[in-house]
């Protein structure tokens, strides 16, 4: 239903959008098309009728109804102007496309232009034989929450967009957000920490079942930088039983900015399988999902993303200046622990992200699969959110082995990255440990690994080599 909704609400959009370019935006006195800046280059209008002769003082040209951004931003903007003007949502949208007001957006064109380009190739898509193409999406912000590039495809109706419309399964991409980063804060785990690798037993009327699904190839204890790397389900669920699912729902919603979250009816959220899993009664947002991972890139803050950052009327006066929902969440050596380990999941051999990996760029990042696969990642500068899958839920996990990480991979190859490394907090030690224990590492240890500690939280020595 909430899908049916969501496209209901993309459909008018569309709509109202397609009567405003066949008729109602002829520019009169009153009728003045919205100018879009980016930075200080104006990059377009929302009006058809205006765009022709406006072309020429663009300095990007872009058609509107092929661009993912735009129909974000129409979104936040009306949104925004009903609130302030205290309209409805179809009478702020006309006044987006009537009004003449100058709007400052977030979108950055060069790293736009770059994602329709990764998604215009049909080659960045794998297809499974006998199936149609995935529907995919993608968002790119920078670490302060300013969304700079929002791109779809697949074979998909481009009215629907994906990556702010529609709500998905993160799966195992919600784990670094709700398990691993509080654990590392309040000491529960380390970089090394043995974690069991056992699932819990449930009664139910069926009688003991054991969950989640148990890998036993991986070993009966992993260590933390393991469990990421290898996305362990019996980890985070042992891990995740240290909090209430209240608290996490609760952490979910009011320092990570996730709209979606239910705890008020029969199906909610209350329970590990959403809380340490990522199966949410009505999915995230991939550009909430994208938003949360900012913490690991920018010492432990969270910002409200947001599409634009200022709108001003025909006269210059400032109509809407927005202002940031900003959390500290992490303290910052939890947050440097957090993004080496998520490093990991790219860097290391058996890590599930590992087709991400950027020649002499650091990133970190966290795969999530479901019958949809996701990746959110980041590189010293952007973050980037991916997800593939199908509008009808057919499930793309089987064939699909690769997608998300590889488009990711693309798109970010693209873009102009200048800084290599992450600015880490620099009182996060880097200590040997040993690969088999977790403990400290003595000259007896056969395989040693660097793993990130607090000083206040260090492992104690390796007990199987005295
Ligand atoms: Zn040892």
């Amino acid at each position: 239903m909430v899908l049916k909704a969501k496209r209901i609400v993309a459909a008018v959009i569309a709509l109202t959008f397609a009567i405003c370019l066949l008729c109602s935006c002829k520019s009169t006195e009153n009728s003045l098309p919205s100018a879009i800046y980016a930075g200080n280059k104006l990059y377009y209008t929302f009006s058809k009728d205006d765009f022709s002769e406006s072309t020429k003082q663009l300095d990007e040209k872009v058609i509107v109804k092929d661009n993912w951004f735009a129909d974000s931003l129409l979104s936040s903007l009306s949104e925004g102007l009903a609130k302030a003007k205290n309209l409805s949502e179809e009478e702020a949208l006309k006044e987006i496309f009537n009004g003449g007001y100058k709007i400052y957006a977030t979108v950055n064109p060069n790293i736009q232009n770059a994602a329709e380009k990764v998604f215009a190739d049909s080659a960045t898509f794998e297809q499974r034989e006998g199936y149609p193409y995935a529907q995919s999406a993608a968002v790119i912000m920078d670490y302060s929450g300013r969304v700079l590039a929002v791109t779809g495809g697949g074979d998909g109706d481009r009215t629907l967009n994906r990556a702010t419309r529609i709500t998905r399964q993160p799966g195992s991409a919600i784990k670094p957000l709700t398990v691993y980063s509080r654990a590392v804060m309040d000491n529960s785990i380390n970089y090394s920490s043995l974690i069991f690798n056992k699932p819990l037993i449930i009664q139910s009327l069926n009688g003991a079942t054991p969950w989640p699904k148990y890998d036993d190839t991986v070993g009966a204890e992993v260590t933390t930088v393991q469990a990421l790397a290898r996305s362990v389900n019996t980890c985070a669920v042992q891990v995740a039983q240290n909090y209430t699912a209240e608290d996490t729902v609760e952490f979910l919603q009011n320092d990570l900015g996730f709209s979606t979250i239910v705890t008020n009816q029969s199906e909610n959220d209350l329970s590990l399988s959403a809380t340490a899993l990522g199966y949410l009664t009505k999915g995230a947002y991939l550009y909430e999902l994208c938003a949360a991972y900012q913490m690991f890139g920018n010492g432990g803050k969270y910002f409200e993303p947001i599409f634009y950052t200022k709108i001003e009327d025909r006269n210059g006066n400032v109509i809407i200046n927005k202002t940031q929902k900003e959390n500290i969440v992490l303290d910052s050596q939890t947050a440097t622990i957090m993004n080496r380990l998520l490093k990991e999941v790219i860097e290391s051999d058996e890590g599930t992200g590992k087709p991400a990996e950027l020649k002499g760029i650091e990133a970190f990042g966290k795969t999530g699969t479901t019958t949809d696969k996701h990746f959110v990642g980041g590189t010293p500068e952007y973050l980037g959110a991916v997800y593939t899958g199908y509008d009808d839920g057919t499930d793309v996990s089987v064939g699909y082995t690769k997608s998300p990480t590889l488009i990711w991979k693309k798109i970010f190859e693209e873009l102009e990255l200048t800084k290599t490394t992450f600015e880490l907090d620099n009182s996060v030690i880097t200590k040997k440990f040993c690969s088999a224990s977790g403990g400290l590492a003595t000259n007896k240890c056969t395989k040693t690994e660097i793993g990130y500690y607090k000083t206040t939280a260090l492992p104690t020595i390796c007990a199987l080599h005295k």
